[in-house]
């Protein structure tokens, strides 16, 4: 098998050819037709999450340890199971959920492994898929696509739940009937408003400061694109909410001082801003605002295997449209995580091996 390997944090990937594993007990080894390149791939490969004030969040600190093999959005086709596998056959095309728990804490009895202390994520924790082949520590993982094109089906396995998780918890009665403001028109945005829109959203207003994006996702069908760093952007905001005084749901994609501010300054009372992405920085929030405004903010971190698999049945029935998609080989897996940081991809790069 081929990987892709960062041997050490912010170091270029070396590719490394090593003999194909061979699954054990419950194992399944599927070979990848397609491995989704994710904003926090960037945060995973730099070695460190920034939490401002010249303060970081290490990778070594955190569990995650090179060299690996990145990737934790992969779909392909089981190759070869281990002996006790039970449910899957060989030649079944699959997308992985890659955020394995332990199995035995009080989040795993949940159903909510993403939470587990002890979660052993692919292409964080262990090897995952910017490699022609993944090794999934157990047969429930794998989800089959039946039907669902293996590049769009990966990127499910990430962006996809992270999108659907952080959007079931708003009040879904406001949800279909109040605008939602996104921030964010990159991957994580795009994938949003696509869930939004599968679930009768009302409607989306997305803010990006690129025009681009924005462009896109007007053309994904947001209802309104918003530049927050021109003048009047928090009137323009709070104008196309339906009392024309401002907003009650915000979703942070971006996940930085600015984006978490510009949406308090949106909301009304009775308001809830989940905040998803990564980017970094500190926050600080006048105390009074959160029982006056009767705020809620909350964080959501990726999504179940149980929405993974509700996910796969939306794009079966036609109701989850995809994000533009452009796929490039594995071997441009560095060149395609530069132009995700540059900024540069519009939509989502995938790795097809
Ligand atoms: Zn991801
Ligand atoms: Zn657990």
């Amino acid at each position: 098998m081929r990987s892709y390997v960062v041997t050490k944090w912010g170091q270029p990937m070396q590719v490394v050819e090593r003999a194909t594993p061979v699954p054990s007990g419950g194992e399944v080894l599927v070979r990848v037709s397609a491995a989704g390149v994710c904003h926090s791939d960037i945060h995973i490969y730099e070695g460190y999450y920034d939490l401002g004030g010249g303060k970081r969040l290490l990778n070594d600190d955190r569990g995650v340890h090179a060299p690996r093999v990145m990737g934790h959005e992969i779909a392909g086709v089981i190759e070869a199971v281990g002996p006790t596998v039970d449910g899957v056959t060989i030649g079944d095309e699959v997308v992985v959920y890659p955020w394995i728990g332990c199995g035995q804490c009080d989040a795993c009895a949940l159903g909510e492994e993403q939470n587990c202390p002890h979660i052993r994520t692919l292409g964080i924790i262990t090897d995952g898929g910017y490699s022609t082949h993944v090794l999934v520590p157990d047969a429930r993982y794998c989800v089959a696509l039946d039907g669902v094109a293996p590049e769009v089906a990966s990127l499910l396995a990430c962006s996809g739940i992270t999108a659907l998780h952080a959007l079931r918890k708003f009040d879904e009665r406001i949800l279909t009937s109040e605008p939602l403001l996104i921030m964010g028109a990159g991957g994580l945005g795009l994938q949003a408003l696509a869930v939004h829109r599968a679930m009768g959203g009302y409607g989306a207003i997305v803010a990006d400061i690129s025009a681009e994006k924005r462009e896109i996702a007007l053309a994904q069908g947001a209802m309104a694109v918003i530049d927050p760093t021109t003048e009047g952007a928090v009137d323009q905001i709070k104008s196309l909410a339906p009392s024309g005084r401002g907003l009650r749901m915000a979703l942070d994609m971006v996940g930085m001082p600015a984006t978490v501010n510009l949406a308090i300054s949106v909301m009304v009372k009775g308001c809830k801003i989940v905040v998803v992405g990564l980017m970094g920085g500190e926050l600080t929030i006048p105390i009074p605002y959160i029982p006056s405004k009767a705020m809620s903010l909350e964080g959501s971190y990726v999504g179940t295997l149980a929405e993974l698999r509700d996910l796969l049945e939306m794009a079966r029935d036609g109701r989850l449209a995809s994000p533009p998609i452009e796929t490039h080989p594995l071997d441009d897996a560095q060149e395609v995580l530069e132009a995700l940081r540059a900024g540069k991809i519009n939509g989502r790069g995938v790795l097809v091996p």
